[in-house]
């Protein structure tokens, strides 16, 4: 079984990284990407995968580290962007990009949430943020093509800014190569993936979200990949008591892929099969 979306560079797996992918292999799940979210968890996403065979990983800046942007500016308030320090991070990303661990550029997206447990003071979506996501999105996709990488899209309630990026960006050359990761179950993203064979990521949240569970529905089979984007989305049988959640491990795949297969209808094997074959074709793994 192969997890398109794990975070294994994230604080969460520190010190534990090797146990983590060992009861991955153990419950079925050979295959991880572990993408990026900025400079730091790019490199450390490469140096993860150079250890382990059946992980990959990929690098970029995620949208929501674009609030780099307004970091280094001497006054907040006036909100005015300044692009020098994060394109920096980018240029060492790009390096990255030679190494053949590194499958695909992402997560990059537009993302408008609000987020308010986060490490930047005074943190919030304004116009020139969002601004500032999309001409990095820009830029990354264009990365993307110039290194021949599969892309990792991120969108979360941003909808209309980033399908106008990527339309505008589209490249044949991207279809069957792209990943709307921990995809919003919206009609209109599920076309425009249709049409230009763009994959679609299904996480634990499935198990608690009716929403996304009449969404899968609607995605043709030879769309769907599965991620568990641990450590988030936990699926909901392993949320029990009011104990603290452990984080979200590749392992429990597992769970997800039994879960949907009954929902659809299908055999677990069958589900696993399709899903593992779809996630290979997207990253370019043989
Ligand atoms: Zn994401
Ligand atoms: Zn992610």
């Amino acid at each position: 079984m192969f997890d398109t979306h794990c975070h294994l560079n994230f604080k969460a797996f520190e010190g534990r990284v090797e146990e983590v992918v060992n009861n991955a292999i153990e419950a079925g799940i050979s295959l991880i990407v572990v993408p990026g979210t900025d400079r730091e968890s790019s490199e450390e996403a490469v140096k993860i995968a150079e250890r382990f065979s059946g992980v990959y990983a990929a690098v970029g800046i995620h949208p929501h580290h674009v609030f780099q942007i307004n970091q280094k500016t001497e006054n907040r308030k006036n909100q005015s962007s300044d692009f020098s320090y994060l394109l920096s991070d980018l240029s060492e990303i790009e390096k990255l990009l030679v190494n053949p661990k590194v499958v695909a550029v992402g997560e990059v997206g537009v993302d408008r949430h609000y987020y308010s447990k986060t490490k930047y003071p005074n943190y919030n979506v304004y116009p020139e943020f969002i601004e500032g996501q999309k001409e990095f999105l820009n830029r990354q996709i264009d990365l993307g093509l110039k290194y021949n990488k599969s892309l990792i899209f991120h969108n979360r309630e941003a909808k209309k800014d980033f399908l106008e990026v990527v339309r505008d960006k589209w490249d044949e050359k991207l279809a069957g190569r792209a990943v709307f990761h921990c995809c919003e179950p919206d009609s209109e993203l599920l076309n425009f993936a249709k049409k230009h064979k763009i994959f679609i990521g299904i996480d634990g949240d499935i198990t608690f979200r009716e929403d996304k569970q009449e969404f899968i529905k609607t995605v043709p089979l030879d769309l769907l990949v599965l991620e568990t984007d641990s450590p988030f989305l936990l699926p909901s049988q392993l949320r029990v008591g009011n104990k603290k959640r452990p984080a979200n491990e590749p392992k429990n795949l597992q769970l997800v892929a039994v879960f949907i297969a009954e929902l659809l209808r299908m055999k677990t094997k069958a589900l696993v099969k399709i899903t593992t074959e779809n996630s290979k074709k997207l990253f370019q793994i043989s």
